[in-house]
């Protein structure tokens, strides 16, 4: 038995077999399979060799008929390689004898092989080293997608273990089969992780090196609240989280009771919450949880959903099932938010050096007008079905929220030119995520409908700490003087303008932090639709002005860990048993 400390993401405690998805461009763990998994692996490598074998024919004869015979030369080497039983059969060998993974014996052989040509005093051998590595990697790459393939269509009920996972991995997951997620590398804040929120499943991140110790169908637990997974766990153990798990499902059945009752302090500040999504089936949890609409709907999950940019019919379609859903309820729509750690196909094979200061977002949006106004379409024909509101992400310019809002008036003119029904005066409101906007928020509130703050975006660019990297995840801290400054800034100035404003980031959904938020003047938070409950009952049990007392008490502070401290001492005080059995994210 073997205890991962990680970060806690998402709640609930999961008991079950692994399912484990390496990333090969990191590293092979070497990995030992039981006796009756070896011919499935000697099945894997057989369909990893064709496959290679078809892709390197396809490129000679496009190399050929472009380049000439010559240049396809190279290409009969790799595809010789392929079918010569010298490396053939050790890795079949390797395979059987030592029972380890497909991809740990190609990588070894192929490796063994590269090392040979690297020694020959020949230049000619030498230059194949190159050759060989990308030969391996291939292969690997096609052992690597029968995994991802095979995780589409699990045949067990598991909780994966990954080196590390993208949003659109997560997303394409066998919902029914995957029921847990724990990863070596990943923050708090990672799309992977609100991901895992809002599929309601327990998940860990940054757990260190986990994924190389463990194998498919090892028995595990991940704790998804107090941020720990246990590799093969002992019966005691089993049996402690067994019982745990039940207290938690009992504990969470007492909160969702709250849901048909008002968050209202006990002096009468009345707070609106909303929840945020991915996908519109997750609107009826909002509702059952006593959510008051959509705060953030994050619209590039329509990208990383399928192959290909989605048509404005499905836009629309996705739209109009969430007005529906929501039955009146508001329902804020950002506009895709595309870039850092959320990637289309095409921006997979065009990585930028340093993607959370690239072409992101908003940005993305401009220098794709065309994709933009498909968008746009669509958010306008749903603004004619109930309550829309549009929101642009990561506006760090007044120039970029003018030109957004040209374009959606650009569009509008087009819609009514055809006759198509839409609401003129659909609120166009604006993230504020980066410091430059909080800072010019007095003049972004001139021209912006709505504000919303989006913490997870506006900790990482003002404490310069990467949202998604486990190594900094301590310094990742919301409730730092500098980020309270401007969140108190950006109150004010939309109150100046009477505009309203909310705070969407995964932060305000956290007990202590969203006391901070009401004291700072917020009267409308979105969080996931799990964290609802507590706060509910949170600010049903304080009032409005020991909110004000704690924020102007926190503000005053120079460290970020003094806050903290004397956040959690608040805490303490106020509800002694902050949440429920355990942890709690
Ligand atoms: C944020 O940055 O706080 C936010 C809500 O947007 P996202 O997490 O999608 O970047
Ligand atoms: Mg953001």
């Amino acid at each position: 038995m073997e205890t991962y400390y990680g970060i806690a993401v998402s709640p609930g405690i999961f008991i079950g077999p692994a399912f484990v998805l390496d990333d090969a461009r990191r590293s092979i763990p070497r990995r030992h399979v039981p006796a009756a998994g070896v011919t499935r692996q000697l099945e894997r490598l057989e369909r990893a060799l064709v496959k290679s074998v078809d892709d390197l024919s396809r490129v000679q004869a496009d190399v050929a008929s472009s380049l000439g015979k010559d240049a396809a030369a190279i290409f009969g080497f790799h595809i010789g390689m392929l079918s010569d039983e010298a490396v053939l059969g050790p890795i079949r060998d390797m395979i059987q004898s030592d029972r380890t993974t497909a991809e740990y014996a190609a990588h070894r052989v192929f490796g063994e092989w590269a090392e040979r040509f690297g020694a020959m005093p020949d230049d000619s051998f030498r230059t194949k080293v190159t050759d060989l590595n990308d030969l391996s990697a291939r292969v690997i790459s096609h052992l690597a997608g029968d995994r991802a393939d095979r995780l589409q269509h699990l045949d067990y009920s598991a909780g994966v273990v990954a080196t590390e996972l993208t949003p659109s991995q997560t997303v394409a997951f066998d919902r029914e089969h995957v029921h847990a997620l724990a990863t070596d590398f990943g923050g708090l804040t990672s799309h992977m992780s609100i991901v895992a929120r809002a599929l309601g499943i327990p998940a860990v991140v940054g757990c260190g090196a986990l994924s190389p110790n463990v194998t498919d169908e090892t028995m595990l637990v991940i704790d998804g609240d107090e941020g720990l997974v246990v590799v093969d766990p002992d019966e005691q153990t089993l049996a402690d989280f067994e019982r745990e798990r039940e207290q938690r499902r009992v504990y969470q059945l007492s909160l969702n009771e709250l849901a048909e009752l008002e968050a209202v302090t006990t002096d009468g500040v009345r707070i609106e919450l909303h929840g945020n999504i991915e996908f519109p089936d997750e609107i009826s949890d909002i509702i059952e949880k006593g959510g008051l609409g959509v705060g953030l709907y994050r619209t590039e999950f329509l990208y990383l959903t399928r192959e290909r940019e989605p048509t404005e019919t499905e836009h629309f379609e996705a739209y109009k099932k969430c007005v529906e859903l929501l039955d009146g309820r508001p329902l804020t729509i950002r506009t895709v938010d595309l870039g850092a750690d959320k990637y289309t196909q095409s921006q997979a094979e065009n990585p930028e050096r340093n993607p959370f200061l690239g072409l992101r977002s908003i940005r993305y949006c401009l220098k794709n007008i065309p994709m933009f106004k498909t968008q746009l379409r669509a958010i306008l024909r749903a603004s004619a079905l109930g309550p829309v509101r549009m929101m642009f992400p990561l506006i760090t310019s007044l120039s970029e929220l003018r030109q957004a809002r040209y374009l959606v008036h650009d569009v509008m003119e087009d819609l009514a030119e055809e006759g198509v029904a839409f609401d003129r005066n659909v609120p166009m409101g604006m993230m504020v995520e980066v410091p430059s906007a909080a800072i010019q928020s007095a003049a972004f509130a001139r021209e912006a409908d709505f504000f919303s703050v989006g913490t997870n975006d506006l900790v990482q660019y003002t404490l310069a700490v990467d949202r998604t990297n486990e190594r900094v995840a301590g310094l990742f801290n919301p409730q730092h003087p500098a980020v309270l400054k401007l969140i108190r800034d950006v109150v004010r100035s939309a109150r100046r303008r009477d505009i309203p404003v909310s705070c969407c980031g995964e932060s305000a959904g956290s007990l202590g932090f969203s006391l901070l938020l009401v004291g700072l003047g917020l009267r409308t938070l979105s969080v996931p639709s799990g964290g609802i409950p507590r706060l509910k009952r949170l600010f049903r049990s304080v009032d409005g002005t020991t909110c004000e007392r704690i924020a102007r008490r926190a503000i005053s502070f120079d460290s970020d860990i003094e806050v903290s401290a004397y956040l959690r001492d608040q805490l303490r005080k106020l509800l002694p048993d902050p949440q429920g059995p355990r942890g709690g994210v």
